[in-house]
């Protein structure tokens, strides 16, 4: 047998990317808002279907530029989910907004009933993360904000291309973010993208992403010089960065195509063994359309997962938990509230495990993590 590890994630190679990245150094115009920003928004405003993607540093500085955007500060309150990405709370917490921790559902994603029990008239959003890639229950979340008056801001970190009931996730929302660290199915190294519907909204992100001045009115030839606007902050990527991203974007089609070959791979050989030792799944309903960002499994106990990881570790294989949760972290102490306690957060986060997800694992390398899983017995 052989005992190559196979490592969990790998960034995809994309064939347009050194092209590119020569033209922008022999362009000499290498600061953001350049031609591979604007051909890399339009990629994403295609793949997506929203009416406006900006271009940014990151997925939590896309958050941060939605924090700024709808005015959450001190005295408000943003429910997030306790199982989630760091930056999904400290995005609202760096504004001043006090977080407030809600429980998942069986698909990892905000419950709503949770959400529902942690709204206060204080409270002013909800940042949703589609946990996956696979959409989270927007019609009662819309229906809690809708009847609450709250905005819903869409992490969409894992879900680019997916979608929720036939409608894109990112776009569901008042505001969808995304982030191309090298870890997501699409990257540039380190980035993000804003994407939006309003154009009031996005008049004003345009002027806040960019020092709170009208560059991008400047860019358009609209005025003739850019003066300070309103507050801001530098969340524009480099051209450096979209020239990579939109080498990405252009092999988006390939890049799915691969990562489902393994996802669908991995659903299809695992279900015997999961029911004869009490295992779930990562389930997909039906009304929804996944990402392959990631392949889960959740064992009955956190000791069972953890001797999981080791036997997978002792074949060479990486396959490590995700998050921990946010409510019981020390910052999460000290900066948001738990009104409900998060029980199916603490479960998730101590049963389950990833397996090695990205495009180029070969064939033999997807059958040994089969092989190297279902010769453990729970
Ligand atoms: C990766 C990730 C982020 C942060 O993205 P960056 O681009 O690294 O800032 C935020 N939320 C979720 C759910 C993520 O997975």
């Amino acid at each position: 047998m052989s005992t190559d590890r196979i490592i969990f994630s790998r960034p995809f190679r994309a064939p347009g990317e050194l092209a590119n990245l020569e033209a922008v150094l022999a362009s000499d115009h290498s600061h953001g808002d350049g031609q591979f920003t604007e051909a890399a928004s339009a990629k994403l405003r295609e793949i997506t279907g929203a009416r406006h993607a900006l271009l940014t540093t990151s997925c939590t500085h896309a958050l941060e530029l939605a924090g700024l955007l709808l005015q959450l500060g001190p005295g408000d309150e943003v429910i997030v989910p306790s199982f989630g990405f760091t930056s999904t709370a400290t995005s609202m917490a760096v504004r001043g907004a006090t977080v407030v921790f809600a429980d998942i559902d069986e698909l990892g994603n905000l419950d709503p009933e949770s959400v529902a029990a942690a709204v206060t008239p204080r409270t002013k959003a909800i940042v949703v993360i589609h946990y996956g890639g696979v959409g989270a229950d927007m019609d009662r979340l819309l229906e809690i904000a809708r009847s609450n008056g709250l905005e819903i801001i869409e992490d969409t970190a894992h879900g680019l291309g997916g979608s929720w009931r036939g409608q894109r996730l990112g776009t569901i929302g008042t505001a969808g973010t995304l982030s191309f660290h090298d870890t997501k199915n699409v990257h540039c190294g380190e980035g993000g993208a804003l994407l939006l519907s309003d154009d009031i909204l996005h008049a004003r992100a345009e002027i806040i992403r960019e020092k709170g001045t009208n560059r991008a009115h400047f860019l358009r030839g609209m005025v003739d010089k850019y003066s300070w606007q309103d507050i801001g902050s530098s969340y524009l990527p480099s051209e450096l960065n979209a020239a990579v991203l939109d080498a990405q974007l252009a092999a988006f089609g390939e890049i799915q195509a691969a990562r489902f070959r393994v996802w669908d791979a991995y659903a299809a050989a695992l279900p015997g063994w999961a029911a004869a030792n009490d295992v779930r799944l990562m389930h997909v309903p039906g009304d929804r359309e996944h990402t392959a960002h990631l392949y889960y499994l959740r064992t009955p106990t956190e000791r069972r997962r953890d001797d999981l990881i080791d036997h997978l570790r002792a074949q060479g294989i990486s396959a490590p938990f995700h998050y921990v949760p946010l409510d019981s972290s020390p910052a999460g102490q000290k900066l948001g509230h738990t009104p409900n306690p998060c029980t199916r957060t603490a479960e998730f986060s101590s049963t389950l495990l990833r397996l090695p997800l990205w495009p180029a694992l070969t064939d033999a390398q997807i059958q040994r993590v089969i092989d190297a899983v279902t010769s453990f017995t729970v």
